[in-house]
């Protein structure tokens, strides 16, 4: 039984018998990783406060091998996203990104962008930048990290670029994961109408920097037709029911300067 450490940020626990903890993590160098914190739900428990959901901690734990749950051995905080649990708003948004991370991911599949980006999101949840477009933009950069690139330059299947094109209503196929011409679109199922402007949100919230790309602006049409796009994604990827990712597309976005 080998001793390992890495940072990890705490995705989420459920209670395990009289006084243990079985906790989900996401890991720098191992991926997802499910332990065992012997004693965790005892008042004055080792742990203290560092298996609470969001937190970004050290992680020192015994691998069983696989098929096996890992034994918690040590858990330090590094930062506690306190604040994210204060209220409902960093709670909804907070849990939205970790419940993501837990689903579209194996476990024990090392992912170091996904680690990278759910530290950025908590991060920019924190400091209260632009909460509703934070997490769209994480959404959006979780579906391109996770390995499912969808390609919005040019058309799936007449391999046309879109921008050297007039506006019009283009299409979005999970399945084929990208977008079609209006054209090529007809007869084509199933798809996902998307305006340009929607198409050039996603292909600059994926290309550009996560903190540069919150100058984005998406109008309310974009912001609906992202949610569309996310859910039939996120439920093409995971194999689920879309209905378990989207529940509703909570408030609108601050003001600034309108992407179109
Ligand atoms: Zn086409």
């Amino acid at each position: 039984m080998a001793l390992f450490s890495t940072p990890a940020i705490v995705l989420g626990g459920i209670r395990l018998g009289e006084a243990d903890k079985l906790i989900t993590f996401f890991t720098n160098e191992r991926g997802k990783l499910k332990g065992v914190a012997k004693g965790a739900r005892r008042m004055k428990s080792r742990f203290g406060a560092a298996l609470e959901p969001f937190t970004h901690c050290k992680l020192v734990f015994f691998d069983k091998g696989a098929e096996k749950l890992a034994r918690i051995e040590q858990c330090d905080i590094i930062h506690s996203f306190q604040s994210l649990r204060e209220d409902w708003g960093g709670i909804e948004r907070s849990s939205r990104m970790v419940d993501l991370v837990r689903q579209m991911t194996p476990d024990g599949q090392a992912n170091e962008a996904v680690f990278d980006l759910l530290l950025q999101g908590l991060r920019f949840l924190e400091a209260k930048k632009d909460p509703p477009l934070s997490v769209m933009l994480f959404m959006s950069r979780l579906i391109a990290c996770s390995g499912y690139q969808p390609h919005w330059e040019a058309c799936l299947k007449c391999r046309l670029p879109f921008k050297r094109r007039k506006p019009e209503t283009l299409y979005f196929s999970p399945g084929a994961g990208g977008a079609l011409c209006a054209k090529c679109g007809q007869n084509t199922m199933p798809l996902i109408p998307m305006s340009q402007g929607t198409r050039a949100f996603l292909s600059a919230s994926q290309k550009m920097d996560y903190l540069r790309a919150h100058r984005l602006r998406p109008s309310l049409q974009i912001q609906k037709e992202c949610e569309a796009i996310f859910k039939h994604t996120l439920s093409h990827i995971t194999g689920k029911s879309a209905q378990r990712f989207i529940k509703n597309p909570g408030p609108t976005f601050q003001g600034g300067r309108s992407f179109q």
